[in-house]
């Protein structure tokens, strides 16, 4: 089951102090070929991005303990400007936080891994939502960061690379890119070092023959 707790945050943004519900733990019950976690309990996924009651700044709770400073964290007219923007407007408001965040991490540079996991979330938001342009949209960001994680080396850790270049070629398959997919589910294989990750192979064959013979 789910767990949370209400804590206290500072916004470092507009400074204003607030609280909010924040994850402690989840569980889950089998995931969908994307890895979205079928959660048991209360949906944790409108939670693992905070945002502040007054100007809107959304980040991950560990984001907010930045020391306030101008210079590392966008400006107010920043954040407006992307919630004005005829996407964000469109989007539920969980999908609409993790967009919103992936946004502020692209404006400040952040490793492209952590911004396309942002849209990854969020277009599972909108899954969640039956909202499927939505999805699309947040899908096509999400590959795009994914891509250039794997690309540039970026991805977390080496063990990783696999998972992720897997799920880059899942997320086009999603997007009915049959050509892209093939190209990525192909790369999987060899990039397997470890005998325990035989699972993700095996995945990827699965969704491989998926993308040749069916329609999504
Ligand atoms: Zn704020």
């Amino acid at each position: 089951m789910s767990r949370f707790s209400i804590q206290d945050f500072s916004c470092p943004v507009c400074s204003v102090p607030f609280k909010a519900k924040v994850v402690e733990a989840v569980s889950h019950e089998g995931q969908d070929t994307d890895f979205f976690p079928h959660y048991i309990g209360e949906d944790p996924l409108p939670h693992f991005i905070i945002q502040c009651t007054e100007c809107n700044y959304c980040a991950y709770p560990d984001d907010f303990s930045i020391p306030f400073h101008k210079d590392t964290h966008p400006r107010q007219k920043q954040i407006k400007a992307i919630l004005e923007q005829p996407l964000a407007k469109k989007l539920s408001v969980s999908a609409q936080r993790y967009y919103l965040a992936g946004k502020l991490y692209e404006l400040k540079k952040r490793n492209s891994y952590f911004t396309g996991n942002l849209y990854l979330r969020g277009s599972w938001c909108c899954r969640q939502a039956a909202d499927r342009r939505g999805e699309i949209e947040l899908q096509q960001l999400a590959v795009k960061f994914l891509k250039d994680a794997v690309d540039h080396s970026k991805v977390s850790s080496p063990e990783n690379l696999p998972i992720v270049t897997y799920l880059v070629g899942e997320i086009y398959r999603r997007l009915e890119d049959r050509v892209a997919a093939r190209e990525w589910f192909g790369n999987v294989e060899e990039l397997v070092i470890d005998q325990e990750q035989q699972w993700i192979i095996e995945l990827a064959k699965k969704q491989a023959e998926l993308n040749e013979y069916y329609i999504n």
